[in-house]
């Protein structure tokens, strides 16, 4: 896919205030520094779409973006930053359970994991859940320049023999670096192939 239009259009906490649901969408999560900021500029050839926040986990707002004038790409807020107060955390659990049940046109979820980092409980739970919900989704393994191929295998390869405990079948894997440009094809692809489905 050519990414000819990328635009923000807006970020609120509440799906009633999402863009009119009449697009495919696609939204992205995980754990603050993941690098969700930088796949989403590396997918759409832009410098700055998505911002860094500089307080990682203190916006908690669901990001929405126009892709092509044909889907919404979501930047929702990320998990697991230690920082973060209970109520805070409590807050991004309903928000997020709220959009994930009732935005009707949530095509597929990307959850993005680091490579470089063994199974974390937090991550596999929130995997679980997304199973649990029906959503469909797929994992993105980021920072793939950060460690060797082989460390980047192996963590994959601890994923899917964890998520095999719980699941009959495997979600699809992504690898992906935003510095040297890896994976940004094969995501547009899917994401094209969906969207013609
Ligand atoms: P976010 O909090 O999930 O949005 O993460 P960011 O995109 O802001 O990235 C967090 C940190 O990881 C930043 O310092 C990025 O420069 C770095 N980073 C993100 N993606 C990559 C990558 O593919 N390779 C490397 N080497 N660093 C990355």
């Amino acid at each position: 896919m050519v990414i000819k239009e990328a635009k923000f259009l807006m970020s609120n906490t509440r799906v009633e205030q999402c863009p009119t649901p009449n697009k495919p969408e696609y939204a992205f999560i995980g754990r603050s520094n993941v690098g969700k900021s930088s796949l989403i500029n590396m997918l759409t050839e832009q410098k700055n779409l998505a911002k860094t926040s500089s307080s990682p986990g203190k916006t908690q707002l669901i990001n929405h973006f126009l892709i092509n004038d044909d889907w919404y790409l979501v930047d929702l807020p990320g998990y697991g930053y230690a920082k973060v107060s209970k109520g805070s955390r409590e807050e991004w659990r309903k928000m997020i359970n709220y959009y994930f049940q009732k935005r009707e046109n949530l095509t597929c979820v990307f959850v993005l994991i680091d490579s470089r980092h063994e199974p974390l409980k937090q991550d596999l739970e929130f995997i679980n859940h997304l199973g649990t919900l029906g959503l469909p989704f797929v994992v993105v393994f980021t920072k793939l320049d950060k460690q060797s191929a082989t460390k980047t295998d192996s963590t994959i390869a601890a994923y899917a023999r964890k998520l095999r405990e719980t699941w009959d079948e495997l979600p699809r894997f992504f690898q992906t670096s935003a510095e040297k440009h890896i994976g940004r094809d094969e995501i547009l692809n899917f994401i094209e192939e969906v969207n013609e489905q």
